[in-house]
C-alpha cells in the first residue's frame, strides 16, 4: 500500500473559523483520513511542536496555515512549519491578508494593553500589572509569546507556496483543492492564489444591477433592501466589485453586503483603494454642470454618512494592503483613527 501523505494544520491569530470550515467539508473529511496522515493539527488532536521539531525537512506534504502572526510564537511556528512542509498554503483570509486581526493596525499595542488590562469595565486589575514576555517568580522565570506591534499576514514572514482566501473559505473551495492534492492533479504556479474565482463578486451575483447612482449609505440595520436588486445601488456598501468571487455571492443573496473577506483581484494590490474608487464612482454629485462647490458639498454630505471608511474598506485585507498599519506615533489613540 502506497505511503500517506502528511498533512498538517495550524491556528495562529485566528477565530478558529478555518478549521471548522475543514471539518464543514462533509463525508470528504473521510477522504482527508484516507489519503492523508495527520501529523500535526493541535485543535483535533493532541500535537506537540517537540513532535513537529523532530520531523525531516519537507516531511509534511501539505500544511494548511490559518491565523495571522501576531506574537512572537506565530512567526516561530509559521518558520517551523515552513521548514517541515513540502506546500505550505495560507489558509484564509488571517493568513493570506491579515483579516480582522490586522485592523488592530489601526492602533497601538500599548493602547491594546491599555483598554483590554487597565480600563474595560469589566477588568479589575488594581496593581496595573501588564503581560509581559519573561517574568520572575518564586519558582523561576515565566515565558509567554511577545505580543507584537504590528499584525502581519503569513507571507510577510515566511514564503507561502499558495493562497486560500475567505472568511472562512467555502467547504467546497476546501474540499476541491483536497481532490486536486489527493488524485495529483497540476497545481498552479507557486504564488497563486487556490480554491476561488477569478472574477468580482458582483459577477456571480444574481441580484439584479441597474445604473448605480448612491445619495447616501445605510448600515444593515437601517434599511431592509428591496428584495432582487443590487444593495449598492440601494446605498448598501457592498465590496462586490472589488472582491474575488469563488463563495457564490453568499452574502448579498441574504441582503448583507460583500464585506470583501475573499480579497482583491488579480493585478490589483490595495483592495480598499479599489472599493474606495468604485464608490467614488457612483456618489450622486448632482446633475452634469452643477456648481463645483455644491458638487464638492454634496460628495462630503454622503460620505459623510459612510460609517467607519477604514474598518469597512479594509476589514480583511489592511496587513497586505499598501497601508499595511496606522503610524504608531499618529492613529495611536485606541479609538481606531484612519490611516
Ligand atoms: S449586491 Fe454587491 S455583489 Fe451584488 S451586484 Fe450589487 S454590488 Fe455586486
Ligand atoms: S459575499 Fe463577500 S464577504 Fe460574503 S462570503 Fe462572499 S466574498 Fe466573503
Amino acid at each position: 500500500m502506497a505511503e500517506k501523505k502528511k498533512f498538517a494544520m495550524y491556528w495562529a491569530a485566528s477565530c478558529g473559523g478555518c478549521e471548522i470550515a475543514v471539518l464543514n467539508i462533509g463525508e470528504k473529511i473521510l477522504d482527508v483520513d484516507a489519503n492523508f496522515d495527520i501529523v500535526f493539527w493541535p485543535c483535533a488532536a493532541d500535537f506537540k511542536y517537540k513532535d513537529v521539531e523532530g520531523y525531516p525537512d519537507g516531511y509534511i506534504d501539505l500544511c494548511l496555515f490559518n491565523g495571522a502572526i501576531r506574537t512572537s510564537e506565530n512567526e516561530e511556528i509559521a518558520h517551523l512549519l515552513r521548514q517541515k512542509s513540502k506546500v505550505l498554503v495560507a489558509f484564509g483570509s488571517c493568513a493570506y491578508e491579515g483579516c480582522i486581526p490586522a485592523l488592530a493596525n489601526l492602533t497601538t499595542k500599548e493602547a491594546i494593553f491599555r483598554t483590554a488590562y487597565l480600563e474595560s469595565p469589566s477588568t479589575d486589575n488594581s496593581d496595573g500589572v501588564l503581560p509581559q514576555p519573561t517574568t520572575q517568580v518564586a519558582e523561576g522565570e515565566l515565558h509567554i509569546p511577545e505580543f507584537y506591534e504590528t499584525v502581519k499576514s503569513l507571507d510577510q514572514v515566511v514564503p507561502v507556496d499558495y493562497y486560500i482566501p475567505g472568511c472562512p473559505p467555502e467547504p467546497h473551495q476546501i474540499a476541491a483543492v483536497i481532490d486536486a492534492i489527493i488524485q495529483g492533479a497540476e497545481l498552479p504556479p507557486p504564488g497563486s492564489i487556490i480554491g476561488a474565482g477569478t472574477v468580482a463578486v458582483c459577477e456571480e451575483c444574481p441580484l439584479e444591477k441597474h445604473e448605480k447612482t448612491i445619495a447616501r449609505f445605510y448600515r444593515p440595520y437601517e434599511k431592509r433592501p428591496e428584495p432582487g436588486v443590487c444593495l449598492l445601488e440601494q446605498g448598501i456598501v457592498c465590496l462586490g466589485p472589488a472582491t474575488r468571487s469563488g463563495c457564490g455571492a453568499k452574502c448579498p443573496q441574504v441582503g448583507m453586503g460583500c464585506r470583501g473577506c475573499y480579497g482583491p483581484l488579480d493585478g490589483v494590490e490595495d483592495q480598499g483603494a479599489k472599493i474606495l474608487s468604485a464608490i467614488a464612482s457612483v456618489v450622486d454629485v448632482g446633475a452634469p454642470g452643477e456648481d463645483e462647490a455644491e458638487m464638492e458639498r454634496k460628495i462630503e454630505e454622503v460620505m459623510a454618512t459612510l460609517a467607519d471608511p477604514a474598518g469597512t474598506f479594509y476589514r480583511f485585507s489592511l496587513a497586505h494592503s499598501l497601508l499595511r498599519r496606522a503610524r504608531a506615533n499618529g492613529g495611536g489613540d485606541g479609538k481606531g483613527g484612519a490611516a
